[in-house]
């Protein structure tokens, strides 16, 4: 157990404020009274709990590794900072060298573990040079006899480990993670906090003694941040891969499975937000609806893998045509939907028209089907006015498709503008046409 009495010079002030003024054990004041043997316990114990939990949690979720990375690191570290504590009671190499080693062990695997994390090759090697460099500075009798040249070395090398953990994570910004901001903040600042401490070693040299690094008069700040930035990394990388588990989630619920394009209920909410807009700003949108013809009968003969390589070949022609702008969705079975900004109908009718062009095109290319060849069949509607819904758009659309199969199939049929609904009767605008009568003649 720690010596308290050895320790600290910690005799209970009389009051805080006294403290803070006169110092702890004439030490010189303090900035805050911080009991500092409880601090680096409590500063070990969070910290292998919190390495702890985060390998529990990558146990639970083991789509994603990178926290087991993390978990150990935690718990490395904890183990160094354990030692660092216990310095005079056990050997010095041991509270040292290892335990200096295993922190800048815990920092590389952070690092590694981000790597992993965004699906890069974790390369475990990189976690070598930073222990290595910090032996080899230790068996420099200069270095390894001078606490203030080893806090130096320790600190450069924690700051390097810190500020690569933190680009290694920012570079996989493409994915959006809320988490990945404040994480990167968070070891940047470790990493910054680590290069202030060059100076003010050098400035505020430490005496060599027994318990030095624990008596030291930066020793309050450095166990106090140190804990901060334990606890607050441990929830921030435990956050991000609950947001990346999340957003897995969230994107498969919108993803057709077998095609990779946007599913009904993706389309669907889409095809709201770009109606939405349409109101706000006028821009005519036109609904495509697509079915692809005799798919039955391609299923009968060729069976069902094939046909779902055609749905799939079909998906990338219309994405291909479409432009990967355009909102596009497989909505049911072998049938699919585009809704995208058109001056007319006919405008939208000459892009399905390049679509039914090129899929027969590819199709001929790929399947060597005989019997039937895989065709499109496509159904056109313009909506322009300020009363057009998304389920009013397809009913029309699929009004045209229905003809289009009823002539011939394989061809693009358009919703007349007469076939376009008239808008609902604005039952206020009336009530008010009526009362007006009615005053009139009155
Ligand atoms: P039409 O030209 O009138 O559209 O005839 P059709 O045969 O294409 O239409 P029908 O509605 O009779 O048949 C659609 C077929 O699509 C039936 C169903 O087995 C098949 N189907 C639906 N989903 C899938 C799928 O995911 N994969 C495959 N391979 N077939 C599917
Ligand atoms: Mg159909
Ligand atoms: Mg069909």
């Amino acid at each position: 157990m720690l010596p308290c009495t050895k320790l600290g010079a910690v005799t209970p002030p009389q009051s805080y404020v006294d403290y803070i003024r006169r110092g702890a054990a004439g030490g010189g004041p303090r900035l805050m009274y911080l009991d500092i043997p409880t601090l680096a316990v409590v500063t070990v114990f969070v910290t292998a709990l919190l390495g702890i939990l985060l390998i529990f949690a990558s146990l639970q979720n083991r789509a994603v590794r990178a926290p087991r990375l993390w978990g150990l690191a935690f718990v490395l570290a904890a183990a160094g900072m354990a030692l660092v504590i216990v310095r005079g009671q056990v050997p010095d190499w041991l509270s040292i060298q290892i335990a200096n080693a295993l922190v800048l062990t815990g920092l590389g695997l952070i690092w590694v573990g981000a790597r992993l994390f965004d699906g890069r090759p974790p390369q475990f090697l990189l976690i070598m040079p930073a222990p290595a460099l910090w032996f080899v500075a230790c068996a420099v009798p200069a270095i390894g006899n001078d606490i203030n040249l080893r806090t130096i070395v320790a600190s450069a090398l924690s700051a390097v480990l810190a500020i690569v953990a933190a680009a290694e994570i920012w570079r996989g910004r493409a994915e959006p993670l809320l988490s990945r901001w404040p994480t990167v903040v968070t070891l940047i600042a470790y990493g910054g906090a680590m290069l202030v401490r060059i100076p003010l070693t050098l400035t505020v040299p430490q005496p060599d003694g027994e318990h030095q690094t624990i008596a030291s008069a930066l020793y309050p700040l450095v166990a106090f941040g140190t804990l901060m930035f334990t606890v607050v990394l441990a929830f921030l990388l435990l956050n991000m891969s609950k947001e990346r588990t999340e957003l897995r989630h969230k994107t498969a619920s919108l993803i057709d499975p077998l095609c990779g394009v946007s599913n009904r209920r993706a389309f669907l909410a889409g095809a709201e937000r770009l109606i939405a807009q349409q109101r706000v700003d006028g821009t005519p949108l036109a609904m495509l609806l697509f079915d692809l013809d005799h798919f039955k009968t391609i299923n009968d003969h060729l069976g069902h893998a094939a046909g779902d390589d055609v749905l799939r070949a079909f998906a990338i022609e219309a994405t291909r045509t479409l432009g990967a702008g355009v909102l596009f969705g497989r909505i049911g079975g072998e049938e699919f939907a585009a809704l995208m900004p058109a001056r007319s109908v006919g405008e939208a009718a000459a892009v399905a028209e390049r679509l039914r062009r090129n899929f027969v095109v590819a199709a001929h290319a790929q399947f060597d089907i005989g019997i039937v060849t895989p065709t499109v069949s496509t159904g056109v509607a313009l909506g322009c006015d300020q009363h057009v819904s998304v389920a009013g758009l397809m009913a029309q659309a699929d009004r045209a498709l229905y003809r289009a199969k009823a002539n011939g199939r394989n061809r693009v049929e358009s919703a007349t503008t007469e076939a376009i609904m008239p808008p609902a009767p604005n039952v206020e605008d009336m009530e008010r046409r009526v009362w007006r009568k009615v005053s009139a003649r009155a």
